[in-house]
């Protein structure tokens, strides 16, 4: 059976967090205060979940080998199907900069991880 494109698992993961009415999805791992100082930037700046969904966005399109062919203009605006890669790291940083400083650390690495697979 043929692999699903990055493309369609994006699709179905999109479709599934929009017909659950699940809460907002949170970052996995932070301190309650982290997961405090999220939600009030999330309220104030953003949306709710914004936080985890601009982490898993950012995983998903550098995990896809074809990401450095991306061009932001051909975009559909949907952010786990075709993600700016500006707008990603400018939400990833202004968390950072909100966060406990233990929490930040432990963002700071994972995306540091992620940004390895540039
Ligand atoms: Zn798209």
């Amino acid at each position: 059976m043929a692999r699903r494109s990055p493309a369609r698992v994006r699709a179905d993961a999109l479709a599934r967090s929009q017909t659950t009415g699940a809460p907002a999805e949170a970052i996995p791992g932070l301190s309650p205060r982290g997961r405090f100082a999220v939600a009030r930037l999330e309220r104030e700046r953003y949306w709710p979940g914004a936080a985890a969904e601009a982490l898993r966005a950012w995983s998903l399109f550098l995990r896809d080998p074809w990401h450095r062919l991306f061009d932001p203009a051909e975009s559909c605006g949907v952010m786990l199907c075709c993600p700016d890669p500006a707008e990603l790291r400018e939400i990833l940083h202004a968390v950072a900069h909100v966060l406990p400083r233990k929490d930040a650390r432990a963002l700071r690495r994972r995306v540091g991880e992620l940004e390895d697979l540039w």
